[in-house]
């Protein structure tokens, strides 16, 4: 049957997510969810109708959270059918490119080989910010430019300054795509103000992070009226469940909200908590992380993270070398963690 398969796809590899790449154990800090597993009321009425394609419970919803009109925000299956969306309407097949500036998120280069679509790759400079020259010199039939901030895997920023020129410099000619994915753990990093000035602006949210919801399937496109017009042409008709909507609007409620701010408080003190313990450990380097997620790098990183695989404490390996991506889970498997990542090291200078 693979022979049937089209070309792009009997020679792609899927994104191996941390939920495929599997493991046993009871820490997990591998997927950057959210430790905390909170309560929702079901009203499970009206399935035998179809749900609207974007519910104006939930657009209104994020568009208040989000500080934008409604007419600036598309909902879809997470930020990854955001970002499908966005490759499926913009890019011509076999003509068109995406941009984007690895290390970072695999979903860009995943989509738009699925749709034929060509990649092109500016690595992110030795301090993981944008290479606006690099960039300015690729841009030749480039439709889409992903810009990751806070960045999964390295956990940093890009400069503002940056992300405003690379707007100016691709002014109609391309869409800036920043995926705000993990934003809510520094909401005053968005570039949801630049909105207003940019028309080639699309940012992309998600509740699977911050509002601990990655089971839910619930993302976001925040974008000119007339950009989400486009989008709306190539969504499926029902894409977003009826129980979905309802849990979703339930998140973003005044009492969600609240729920989320302080939750997102505590993942960030767990974070420095990792980060204090990690950086005592000698040979051991922690990069400043914005989300809920650090990035460490050891002396032997394989070793370090096949060690704590093997203990049941399930790490995510990342394509930088020694390097390995620890999200910031409870308290507790905060502590586990660390106490393993201590002991290892000790045993081996003991
Ligand atoms: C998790 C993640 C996404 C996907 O979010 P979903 O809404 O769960 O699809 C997108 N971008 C980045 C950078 C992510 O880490």
């Amino acid at each position: 049957m693979e022979k049937l398969a089209r070309k792009q796809i009997q020679a792609l590899t899927p994104y191996l997510s941390a939920r495929r790449i599997g493991g046993e154990g009871d820490v997990w800090l591998n997927a950057n969810e959210s430790p905390f597993d909170n309560e929702y009321q079901l009203t499970l009425s009206q399935l035998n109708r179809y749900s609207d394609c974007q519910p104006d419970s939930l657009i209104n919803a994020y568009a208040n959270y989000a500080g934008v009109n409604a007419d600036h925000v598309l909902t879809s299956r997470g930020a990854d059918e955001g970002i499908e969306l966005l490759i499926r309407a913009f890019c011509e097949a076999g003509e068109d490119a995406i941009l984007y500036c690895p290390p970072t998120y695999g979903m860009y280069a995943i989509s738009a080989e699925t749709f034929g679509v060509e990649r092109k790759t500016v690595p992110l400079t030795a301090d993981w910010q944008l290479d606006l020259p690099a960039i300015a010199e690729n841009l030749d039939r480039v439709k889409l430019v992903f810009v990751c901030s806070p960045n999964n895997p390295t956990g940093n920023v890009m400069k503002r300054s940056d992300i405003v020129e690379l707007l100016e410099m691709t002014k109609d000619r391309a869409i800036v795509v920043m995926d705000e994915a993990y934003i809510d753990f520094c909401l005053e990093e968005s570039c949801v103000d630049l909105l207003a000035q940019y028309p080639n602006l699309a940012i992309l949210r998600t509740l699977s992070k911050a509002f601990a919801l990655a089971g839910l399937r619930c993302g976001f496109t925040l974008a000119n009226p007339e950009l989400i017009q486009v989008l709306l042409k190539v969504i499926a008709p029902y894409p977003v469940p009826v129980p979905v909507a309802d849990i979703a609007v339930q998140a973003l409620s005044e009492a969600g909200r609240a729920r989320q701010k302080y939750q997102v408080l505590e993942i960030t003190v767990n974070r420095a908590y990792l980060q204090a313990g990690l950086s005592q450990i000698p040979g051991v380097t922690v990069y400043d992380g914005w989300g809920n997620y650090l990035l460490v790098r050891f002396p032997d990183g394989d070793a370090l993270f096949k060690a704590a695989w093997d203990a049941g404490i399930i790490l995510r390996n990342s394509p930088i070398e020694n390097a390995v991506r620890i999200s910031a889970g409870s308290r507790a498997e905060c502590e586990k963690t660390l106490t393993f990542i201590r002991n290892f090291y000790q045993s081996l200078i003991s």
